[in-house]
């Protein structure tokens, strides 16, 4: 039977820039010991108190439909901590719970975009985007944030963009800081983004989910700028800040009158987030930032020992981040695309980064490291990926992890 052009076009040429991440994990499960420096996952289990209050939840009562745009307390509480990060005031109804933030994502390019309508975003960028945006109905359009740039989107680049749009463009997505790069955008680039938003009537989709996880400069939000709260939709989720990947519980904060339509869509998508994760949420969002500044310090400490692990490597180039929880590896010495590299480097050495390339063409000849295991073995596992790429740019190209 025929499945829709809408759904096949989620995945587009075949690949979903997960491969080298499918061979770690199937060489995992087949008993090798990978050092996985591939996802985004935290090395460190939910908090106690946060498991206990989700029980409790439970245990009272917490277990039936909760109301489809979240729980009054926990939009509230979500609300408060929305103007307090962006600076700008947030009232409970302009906030909607969705189960993660990819889930936040799809509501509010469902809210935005119409079938055909172009959604620029930045590239390299998080893998998902373009496939969410394609499965709305969407047009992705990607616009390059340059390694020399630091990664800092660029007005050029977004005006060339738009004279390349087939049709109308609607949206802008961005992501501070940034999946993969560690980009943080500075005050100017958030302002250059809001103007450009404004002048062209867009919609300004704001991905804050590393908004706690900032090591230099700080986190901007373009909500805070004048005329903006109108236009932005802001999405979030405990994901990262509070070691809460696998409990799905996200928001969007947007406009009253956007985040009442995505409502409508969660009566025909989620029905709603479940009430004990909710009450989870609530005393993880109410318990204040202590976590998420221990969080950071982890990631910045460990930022640190990857840069020193490979600073002697010639065929390794950092581009230091100044947030998230990866780092960036420009091996384009080696002569090898990122693919070919990661791939490589998991055979040899049994380390699993992911491809550049898995996060757009501007990422090619890069590997994104995730900081994401304890120091003595992400410094052991760094050194030896500096090695590795010695011996392939001193080979001259492609190295045969066979042939070592
Ligand atoms: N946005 C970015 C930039 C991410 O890196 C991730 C997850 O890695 C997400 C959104 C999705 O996060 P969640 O777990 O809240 O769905």
């Amino acid at each position: 039977m025929k499945l829709s052009t809408r759904i096949r076009s989620i995945v587009e040429g075949g690949s979903d820039g997960w491969e080298v991440w499918y061979r770690a994990r199937d060489l995992r499960d087949a008993g090798h010991d990978i050092t996985m420096l591939t996802l985004g996952d935290h090395d460190r289990l939910t908090p106690e108190v946060l498991i206990e209050a989700m029980a409790a939840a439970a245990r009272s009562g917490h277990t039936g439909y909760k109301p489809m745009a979240g729980m009054a307390e926990l939009r509230a509480a979500v609300a408060a901590r929305v103007a307090a990060r962006s600076g700008a005031a947030c009232s409970p109804e302009e906030v909607i719970i969705v189960p993660g933030g990819q889930a936040g994502l799809f509501a509010a390019l469902t809210a935005v975009l119409d079938q055909g309508e172009t959604c620029l975003y930045f590239d390299p960028g998080y893998i998902t985007y373009p496939g969410t945006i394609r499965a709305v109905g969407g047009l992705p359009l990607a616009v390059p944030a340059r390694p020399e740039n630091g990664f800092q989107p660029q007005r050029a680049d977004l005006d060339v963009a738009l004279d390349r749009a087939k049709g109308p463009v609607r949206a802008l997505l961005i992501n501070s800081p940034n999946n993969p790069t560690g980009a943080v955008y500075s005050r100017e680039t958030i302002a250059m983004l809001a103007d450009f938003a404004r002048e062209h009537d867009l919609w300004l989709l704001s991905d804050e989910v590393y908004d706690g996880q900032v090591w230099e400069g700080e986190h901007l939000s373009p909500r805070f700028l004048p005329g903006m709260a109108e236009r932005v939709l802001l999405i979030n989720s405990l994901s990262k800040a509070q070691v809460m990947t696998g409990w799905r519980l996200g928001w969007v904060a947007g406009p009253a009158e956007a985040v009442a339509r995505m409502t409508d869509l969660s009566i025909s998508t989620t029905y709603g987030v479940p009430g004990f994760i909710q009450m989870a949420a609530l005393a993880a969002v109410t318990r204040g930032g202590a976590l998420e500044a221990e969080l950071a310090a982890t990631y910045h400490r460990r930022r640190d020992i990857g840069i020193r692990a490979l600073a002697g490597s010639n065929a390794v180039r950092v581009s230091p981040p100044q947030g998230a929880m990866y780092l960036m590896l420009d091996i384009r010495a080696t002569g090898m695309s990122g693919t070919d590299f990661a791939l490589a480097l998991l055979e040899a050495e049994r380390i699993a980064v992911m491809p550049g390339e898995s996060f757009g063409p501007s990422a090619a000849g890069h590997v994104r490291v995730a900081l994401t295991v304890e120091d003595r073995r992400l410094e052991a596992a760094l050194r030896k990926l500096g090695e590795f790429a010695a011996r392939a740019a001193e080979a001259g190209g492609p190295l045969d992890a066979r042939s070592r």
